[in-house]
């Protein structure tokens, strides 16, 4: 009955929009949104969604499960992106668009022309310009309410810990594995959700690891691989457009976390093949043998370990 109810809702919904009525269904919507927020909070604090922000999410808001509330979550949240490359342009931006109020964003690079087909969050225009702050501009020129940390460094054993605690899920973003083993122990010892991704050539794959709960990236593969073995972007080459959707997915993961909604990719590494056009989801239960999270860790503490030195 209830799916019943909400079909014939949708349909209304939709009716009023193919008739032209769609801006005044909304500004009703409004209308009522705003009643129940004063309800809600009663006049003891000022809070709640602004017309603008009402207009401007209205495509979340009128979502069940996102709504005003959820809005407001996202609103009130934080994510931070390490590195401003392929997989944090789309990530960047659609976070930005979708309203999560603190973005933070980390990397020391400069824009180079030849990064530009596939991290599209910089221009032409950016080549030569820090990551960070082209990365911010655009996420502002998108929504100007989202506040933008920038951070133009490399995160380092040193420093990882002190900048992820301030946020509430971390978007992996980076291109080479000691960054990806240190953002993973740092995110462990400080109980951070973060998502993992790798791209390379035609492959992508992502997980999200709720750290000491689920499928840690040492569970999978215990130790950076020695140097030179595994090929970077920059040897082998990518699609530019693969970072897009495996970037998009991050951000998708992101949001659902922060909103509570779905089921998250936990213990499931998803592989995406672009010449295949194939996802797959592998299950990967915890590793009793993890030596970060398993039954007897080895790394107890978190280490300044002189391999932590990213080199992009
Ligand atoms: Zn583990």
């Amino acid at each position: 009955m209830a799916i019943q109810r909400r079909q014939r809702e949708l349909l209304r919904i939709q009716s009023r929009f193919q008739t032209g009525n769609g801006k005044s269904f909304l500004r009703g919507y409004n209308e009522s949104y705003c009643k129940w927020q004063r309800s809600r909070f009663c006049g003891r604090r000022k809070v709640g969604l602004t017309e603008e922000q009402i207009e401007r999410y209205s495509r979340h808001i009128i979502l069940e499960q996102v709504g005003g509330v959820g809005q407001e979550k996202l609103l009130s949240s934080k994510v931070l992106i390490v590195g401003a490359g392929g997989l944090g342009s789309p990530a960047g931006l659609y976070l930005a668009a979708a309203g999560v109020g603190t973005i933070g964003i980390v990397d020391a690079d400069k824009v180079d022309l030849a990064n530009l087909h596939r991290q599209i969050i910089h221009h032409t225009s950016d080549v030569g310009t820090e990551k960070v702050k082209s990365a911010e501009t655009k996420m502002r020129a998108i929504n100007p309410e989202v506040k933008v940390k920038t951070y133009h460094q490399w995160v380092k054993a040193n420093n990882i810990r002190q900048i992820i605690r301030e946020y509430d899920f971390v978007i992996d973003g980076t291109d080479n594995f000691v960054t990806k083993f240190l953002i993973n122990d740092a995110c462990y010892f400080e109980r951070i959700p973060f998502s993992h991704a790798g791209i390379l050539k035609f492959y992508g794959q992502l997980i999200t690891i709720l750290p000491g709960e689920t499928t840690c990236y040492r569970c999978i593969f215990n130790a950076p691989p020695p140097a030179g073995v595994v090929p970077s972007c920059s040897q082998a080459g990518v699609l530019g457009v693969l970072p897009g959707v495996i970037g998009s997915l991050q951000a998708t993961e992101a949001i659902k976390y922060l909103l509570g909604l779905g089921r998250l990719l936990t213990d499931t590494l998803l592989t995406y093949d672009a010449l295949e056009m194939e996802f797959r989801a592998v299950r990967l239960d915890r590793n009793p043998n993890c030596p970060l999270c398993g039954k007897t860790p080895q790394i107890t503490e978190f280490r300044d370990n002189d391999e932590c030195q990213p080199k992009q």
